[in-house]
């Protein structure tokens, strides 16, 4: 799925509004939180999906801590010697 073409004025206090059919593909509410991130040129909105705090992986997660971690990263985390 790509949908491009929307050309958007950001309002004076930095505001832009995500069209409708953007909002309605990905499944996000109002009230919802989304992330953002720079990346070259480009600013990244994306839904908050929680992902490893080490190397961002979606699959897979538990907490330890407070924090969320992927099994990946356990794994190699419990190979550090003491
Ligand atoms: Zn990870």
């Amino acid at each position: 799925m790509r949908y491009k073409g929307n050309i958007r004025a950001i309002d004076e206090l930095g505001r832009i509004v995500v069209p409708m059919e953007f909002r309605n593909a990905l499944d996000i509410k109002s009230g919802e939180l989304l992330r953002m991130e720079v990346e070259g040129e480009k600013i990244i909105i994306q839904k908050n999906t929680p992902s490893c705090a080490f190397c961002g992986e979606v699959n897979g997660l538990t907490k330890f801590e407070g924090k969320t971690i992927c099994l990946n990263c356990i794994r190699e985390i419990s190979k550090i010697p003491n």
